[in-house]
């Protein structure tokens, strides 16, 4: 076959959500964009394999849970039926859809999206394998290659097979008798949760000795609650020193702090974390720094140490999610085409979809007591919430963490349903440089969940309505 090529003034490699708001900021400032992918449809792992797939199995299994709970109200549901193919086809359905959405805001937009996997051959070239096109050379490039799951140390995965990682989870081939999660992190807690409430019985092991390390305690432990009633089992400071898969399921070896013991599991699911994409590209030919771990390192403006080529997203560094990948890739794209922007935000939220959903955003009260900060602690506990009595998540909080000084908020953490959306409030008081006044003087619609969030200010300044705030208490300071 020939050669085949074609020049762009910028070329994106990866269509997930780094890559593809790149792409379609680029071109909405006017640049000819090329982007390429190397799988059939744009939207990355948080389309495909991630975000959206896996709230799609959460928001059915909240469904069936709620279902089950109704008795508490004298609401009474059959037992639910689940209809694996039909859930399988809805959760497809929802990934089409948004993905055949990108293509089409990607031709409006006039950016090419060109089916290949990308190399570096040189600083302005890329040879393009799988397509007709084979080369595409460019005057600015956006890495966005994203990241992949590891895996365990020995343990390698088989298309199909009973040890999977969270791809293999999210494509529901069953509802295992036995369930194995590897893993305390989101990933591993979310999809256990929801693979608990379609019916599998699930044992949790985590190396550390909590689960969600670095999330505030007193947000974790409703989770902690919950998941001690939905799973069969959790088991903290446990290693898996080896899985053994069979034609009938897996004896996995966990060692934990006082024994090790051998079980049998219809599946496991490994979800020990996700390394950066960024090995075989080329880019370490061309002189692109990366750190140990392999993250390319980046400056505000997401230009690599080769300053044509910029990096965005999971192959960026961490938090590895998809609302910094694509605050990044607009941040690239718009210093590509000349303008002053900087990746400067004062808050990437955090979201933890289980029920209850943990939230976070700015600076936590673990980090503030590890750094030694002095910052004033202002909690609504959620048993003082109408709403949220009416939704039975008495056992959620909101707490807002201020400057003593100043009032200002550094940051907000939420557990409890809605927590996704509630975080919000917090991030723009951040980005706004918000002062308790602001947040409590802010007319939050009753009965909703947001008005705990104005009543934790309220604690603050010393006096909630739903609260009495004894003189002097109005938060507690750490470090005490
Ligand atoms: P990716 O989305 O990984 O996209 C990279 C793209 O590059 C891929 O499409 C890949 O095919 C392509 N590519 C790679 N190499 C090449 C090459 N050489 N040539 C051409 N194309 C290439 N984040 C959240 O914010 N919220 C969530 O709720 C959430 N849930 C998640 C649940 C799960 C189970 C998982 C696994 C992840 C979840 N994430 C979530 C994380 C989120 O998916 C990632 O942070 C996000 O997808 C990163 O975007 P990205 O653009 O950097 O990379």
């Amino acid at each position: 076959m020939g050669e085949l090529s074609q020049e762009t003034q910028v070329a994106v490699i990866g269509g997930g959500p780094g890559g593809y708001a790149a792409a379609f900021r680029a071109a909405d400032l006017g640049l000819d964009v090329t982007l390429v992918e190397q799988e059939p449809r744009c939207g990355g792992t948080c389309l495909l394999r991630g975000c959206i797939p896996s709230k799609a199995l959460l928001q059915t299994s909240e469904i069936i849970w709620d279902a089950a709970e109704a008795a508490r109200r004298g609401v009474r549901f059959p037992t639910p039926e689940l209809d694996l193919a039909k859930l399988r086809s809805w959760k497809d359905g929802i990934i089409d859809t948004l993905a055949s959405g990108l293509d089409r805001l990607a031709k409006k937009r006039n950016v090419q999206i060109v089916r290949a996997r990308a190399v570096f051959e040189n600083a302005h070239t890329l040879r393009l394998e799988g397509s007709e096109l084979t080369h595409l050379t460019f005057r600015h490039a956006v890495v966005a290659v994203g990241s992949e799951p590891l895996s365990l140390p020995g343990v390698s995965l088989k298309p199909g097979g009973r040890i999977m990682d969270s791809t293999g989870a999210l494509a529901v081939h069953d509802i295992p008798a036995r369930l194995l999660v590897v893993g305390g992190g989101y990933i591993g807690l979310e999809l256990g949760c929801a693979y608990a409430v379609f019916g599998s019985r699930v044992t949790l092991v985590h190396r550390a000795e909590r689960i969600l390390g670095g999330v505030d305690d007193d947000l974790v432990r409703p989770l902690v609650k919950r998941i001690g009633g939905l799973f069969e089992s959790v088991r903290l400071e446990t290693d898996v020193e080896a899985l053994r898969e069979d034609a009938d399921g897996v004896t996995a070896v966990l060692r934990g702090p006082s024994e090790t013991l051998e079980e049998r599991f219809d599946r496991v699911l490994i979800a020990v974390g996700r390394a950066p994409r960024s090995r075989g590209l080329g880019l370490e030919a061309l002189g692109v720094a990366m750190d140990e771990a392999g993250f390319i390192r980046v400056d505000d403006r997401r230009r690599t140490s080769v300053p044509h080529i910029y990096a965005v997203g999971d192959v960026a560094g961490h938090p590895m999610l998809a609302h910094k990948a694509m605050r990044e890739g607009k941040v690239a794209a718009e210093a590509i085409a000349g303008m002053p922007s900087a990746y400067d935000v004062q808050a990437v939220p955090a979201v933890v979809y289980t029920d209850p959903q943990i939230a976070w955003a700015g600076l936590t009260e673990t980090e503030a007591r590890r750094k030694n900060l002095a910052v004033k602690i202002a909690r609504f506990p959620w048993g003082a919430s109408g709403r949220a009595l009416t939704m039975d998540a008495a056992d959620g909080l909101t707490k807002i963490l201020f400057d003593p000084e100043s009032g200002r908020i550094l940051g907000m953490g939420i557990v409890g349903r809605g927590a996704e959306t509630m975080i919000a409030e917090g991030v723009l008081a951040l980005e706004m440089g918000a002062s308790a006044e602001d947040v409590a003087l802010t007319v939050h619609a009753h009965p909703t969940l947001s008005e705990t969030e104005g009543e934790a200010a309220e604690v603050f300044l010393g006096s909630a309505t739903h609260l009495y705030v004894p003189q002097g208490a109005q938060g507690k300071t750490t470090p005490p």
